[in-house]
């Protein structure tokens, strides 16, 4: 029997991986940087008793998969971690909702946490079985045992997802796994829910031979990092960082805690015969969740990508006027909370339509590249936003400094275009451009649309009274 684990084993810990090499050295944004020098030690709370997922050993120390996870992800980001210890998952929970610690290591992503937490992309999928006694036949569905009294941890999220999934479950929440077990072996429960690691480990450690794993519950533990949603660069961080984790990291981490512990030690025959079918099939069953993880996160990044080159002009790589439209309300919010100035310029080249009838497109499109490069060069400190709002026309959002100093800036644009040479070697051109402002911070911009519209009214009027030239909103 034993052998047939470890062949079991050995066919779960080799699935097909499709190795990812992340080994350049990791750089964090200017933003993220600036985030991490401001904040100092990074503090985190844990479940003290959740084995084999995360747990205080005999010395205090934080061990487990997420242990094994949080140290890869904070040598790879040069993070420092913290601990903050407790006594138990409540607890946790407290001291992360009054911020004493910034995250919390495993948790599941609910809308009522999101009051206080934002989330990473799941990083753990785990399996939820029942444990009942040995006699119980095989349970394929909560459903066939709703009438019956079922243990469940105290405080984790999936109490209140199984009573709205199944109002009339009669759930009984224990402290411990092994309360749970002991309550099953006494009947005063007829089963314990939980993921199948940390089942299957307190069945073994407390050598509880007359219960078994009856059955998969159909839902199972998906566990985020979790951090403060008042600091929401911290929940970027460690998405990036957890988005980072390669396959063959995570299977290295989980066959060490899921797999190996299986087959120290303890020997019996009754739990070899009723529960060992069932921990293969549900270990199978774990490397597919595993695998559809691994498909989710790439899936997660891919839309990400995609959501970024959405937002982003293919001839020029600036940011398109879809990105404008998400940004302006935010940066203007922003912008006003902390009193910063805030100009908005909207960029017109003069008498394009010549260029391209004497040169033809392609050669256009050359020349609204480097128009583009120019504005990125110029405009290219934090808090600037240079975007292609359309054809040839191109919006910059400047934040910070003053008003004038950013109109000068925009003046000083004008005034280096309207000298410079663009085009190709030998077939070089000159050309001018016309320039809208508007500064932020009336009354009427509480609709960012209204910034951009007096921009482009004072464009039009820059147009109508010669070209190359910058002309302020009238409106201010
Ligand atoms: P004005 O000074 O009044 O702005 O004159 P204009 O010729 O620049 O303005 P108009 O709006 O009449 O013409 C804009 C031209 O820009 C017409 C269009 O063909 C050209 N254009 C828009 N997008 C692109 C592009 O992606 N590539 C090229 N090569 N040309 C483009
Ligand atoms: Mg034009
Ligand atoms: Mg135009």
């Amino acid at each position: 029997m034993r052998r047939l684990l470890l062949v079991a084993l050995l066919l779960f810990g080799s699935l097909p991986l499709t190795a990812v090499a992340a080994k350049e050295a990791w750089v964090w944004t200017p933003q993220e940087q600036a985030y991490l020098d401001a904040k100092g030690p990074i503090r985190y709370c844990m479940d003290p008793d959740w084995s084999p997922l995360e747990s205080l050993n005999a010395s205090g120390q934080h061990v487990g998969i997420s242990a094994d996870v949080l140290g890869l992800l904070a040598e790879r980001g040069g993070l420092d971690l913290r601990l903050v210890r407790t006594r138990s998952w409540t607890e946790s929970m407290e001291k992360a909702q009054k911020r004493q610690c910034d995250l919390l290591t495993l948790a599941t992503d609910t809308e009522e946490r999101r009051q206080w937490f934002d989330f990473s992309s799941p990083y753990i999928e785990i399996p939820g079985v029942i444990v009942t006694r040995s006699d119980v036949n095989h349970i394929t569905s909560l459903v066939q045992v709703l009438d019956e009294p079922l243990g469940i941890m105290r405080g984790f999220s999936s109490v209140q997802t199984l009573r709205e999934e199944y109002p009339g479950i009669r759930l009984v929440e224990v402290d411990s796994y092994r309360q749970g077990l002991e309550m099953v072996q006494s009947g005063e429960l007829f089963g314990m829910l939980g993921n199948m690691a940390s089942l299957g480990e307190a069945l073994q450690k407390n050598g509880i031979v007359d219960l078994k794993v009856a059955g998969w519950t159909g839902s199972s533990t998906r566990s985020s990092i979790a951090t403060r949603n008042d600091e929401p660069e911290l929940g970027r961080i460690m998405q990036r960082l957890v988005a980072s984790i390669t396959p063959d990291e995570s299977q290295a981490i989980m066959n060490h805690w899921l797999t190996v512990r299986f087959e120290q030690g303890f020997d019996n025959q009754l739990f070899w015969r009723t529960t060992l079918p069932i921990l293969i099939a549900l270990l199978l069953m774990l490397g597919w969740a595993i695998s559809l993880r691994r498909l989710n996160v790439k899936l997660s990044d891919a839309n990400a990508k995609l959501a970024e080159a959405n937002r982003r002009d293919p001839l020029t790589s600036l940011h398109n006027r879809m990105h404008l439209d998400e940004e302006l309300p935010a940066r203007l919010r922003l912008g006003a909370r902390n009193g910063l100035p805030m100009v908005l310029a909207m960029i017109d080249i003069d008498h394009f339509k010549r260029i391209n009838d004497t040169f033809g497109h392609p050669f256009g499109d050359q020349v609204l590249r480097q128009v583009a490069e120019r504005l990125a060069a110029t405009f290219r400190r934090e808090g600037d936003l240079v975007v292609r709002y359309g054809g040839e026309e191109f919006v910059v959002l400047v934040t910070g400094g003053t008003h004038e100093e950013a109109i000068a800036q925009m003046e000083a644009f004008r005034e280096q275009i309207s000298q410079a040479k663009v085009g190709a070697p030998g077939k070089e051109v000159t050309l001018t451009v016309s320039i809208g402002v508007q500064v932020a911070g009336f009354a009427a911009h509480d609709a960012p649309a209204a910034l951009v519209q007096d921009a482009d009214a004072a464009l039009y009027d820059a147009k109508n009274t010669g070209r190359n030239r910058l002309v302020r909103a009238a409106r201010a």
